[in-house]
């Protein structure tokens, strides 16, 4: 748990007056709820029946011999329902929004990915739902739209500000700051004001904390976790049992992007372009230029391209207990496709950060050590984004012929 809010000097509640009392109110509820046994069980239900925990564990033979180091396992939390760790998260949020009385959720989303998380768990949890995403990101991610709205979101575009996720954050800021009384702001990373960062963590500490069990169960001591890291959802929640001990080493792989100059990646603990700063209601590391304004990011993983960091991970990172290093873009494409053709496991385009990271490091160590990846998220959602750097030229042709199918088929369902 962060110290009122502060992880060392990151962290915080900086907000706008509005927004204290349903932070504060937010910060009640959840340590209600979190000591409720029956607000504990039905999560744990819902956690085994709809999200389909827990997810394996996977020993991964064919990696490990030709890596010729460490044995490589994989916690295959893609498996999750809808794909990837964000569900986690929105189910714990959404259930905490049940118990506080708030029928309304809103979120934001960059990707798509959380918004499509937090529609998934309104449909399921009976609750109504608007997605702010930016009006850039909107035309660039049909797919995901398409889905929040098969769930029965409304996805709403924003159109102030460069019309992206930060954009959408400060639009969901606002309707939160209007509706307090009837509404909870489901954010999608360990960041934000406090207590979000706390929250987060604690719903995606299960990734963690099944690991552990599934270690003892089979003898195994890991030498090094690895996770990859956006704003850190996925890698606080996998580190966090092991937070406070000396072992095991904790890597966390942020978006090398194209290289190491400005604009050219989202690395915010690594990058040229680190600074710390206070943006959107919390200290932590940025990219930012020297006037404090954000600067542009470059990843070919849209979850991981964000100029911030959470704050609990910006500590860990400054104190050395969290390594941070970096991937580049066709790094994270290399580890996609040996992970693909060695194991028949497609790994998300972020999750193939870890993935790079653990076919360098492993040759590095020895057979007795053991690396865990986490597989933050499955590779289907990624096809129009590997396909044109896999196949352009096949795309392309498929692109076309689909769009000459649909201009000329008299029968499209309307
Ligand atoms: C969103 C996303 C991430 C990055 O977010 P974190 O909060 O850093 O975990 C990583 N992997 C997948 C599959 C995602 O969808």
């Amino acid at each position: 748990m962060s110290d009122n809010g502060f992880f060392d000097r990151f962290g915080g509640k900086y907000v706008a007056e509005v927004l204290r009392r349903p932070l504060d109110e937010l910060e009640v509820a959840f340590k209600k709820a979190m000591a409720d046994p029956v607000f504990l069980d039905e999560f744990r239900t819902i956690q085994r029946d709809y999200i389909g925990r827990e997810t394996p564990l996977y020993f991964a033979p064919t990696a490990t011999r030709i890596l010729g180091g460490a044995k490589i396992y994989i916690k295959l939390e893609g498996l999750a329902n809808t794909g990837a760790h964000k569900i986690n998260n929105a189910i714990g949020q959404c259930l905490l929004a049940k118990y506080m009385g708030k029928k309304r959720i809103i979120a934001e989303t960059g990707a798509g990915q959380h918004g499509l998380a937090t529609a998934a768990a309104c449909a399921k949890l009976g609750l109504d739902c608007t997605v702010y995403m930016g009006e850039v990101d909107v035309r660039r991610q049909q797919p995901n739209v398409a889905s929040m709205e098969m769930y029965g979101a409304k996805v709403h575009a924003v159109t102030s500000g460069s019309r992206t996720l930060k954009d959408a954050v400060n639009e969901a800021m606002r309707d939160w700051a209007a509706n307090p009384d009837t509404t909870h702001y489901v954010l999608g990373s360990a960041l934000g004001p406090a207590p979000f960062p706390d929250i987060v963590r604690e719903f995606q500490s299960v990734i963690g904390r099944e690991v552990e069990a599934q270690c003892a169960e089979r003898g195994i001591k890991p030498t090094a976790l690895i996770a990859c890291c956006g704003g850190g959802s996925n890698s606080i929640g996998f580190f966090a049992p092991f937070i406070d001990k000396k072992e095991p080493r904790l890597i966390a792989v942020e978006a090398g992007g194209i290289g190491p100059g400005v604009g050219e990646n989202a690395s915010r603990m690594t990058g040229n372009a680190s600074r710390e700063g206070i943006m959107q209601g919390y200290k932590s590391r940025f990219l930012l230029d020297e006037d404090g304004q954000a600067l542009p990011t470059r990843s070919i993983s849209a979850g991981l391209d964000y100029c911030g960091i959470g704050p609990q991970l910006a500590a860990l990172g400054m104190s050395g207990r969290v390594e941070f290093t970096s991937a580049l873009d066709s790094e994270a494409l290399d580890a996609l496709k040996f992970f693909a053709r060695n194991e028949g496991i497609l790994f998300a385009m972020e999750s193939s950060h870890a993935g790079a990271e653990a076919i360098k490091l492993a040759p590095k160590l020895s057979k007795d050590d053991v690396i865990i990846v986490n597989m933050s998220g499955r590779g289907d959602k990624d096809v129009f984004i590997t396909s044109p750097v896999f196949r352009r030229k096949e795309w392309l042709e498929f692109l076309h012929a689909e769009i000459d199918r649909l201009e000329s088929d008299k029968d499209v369902h309307e």
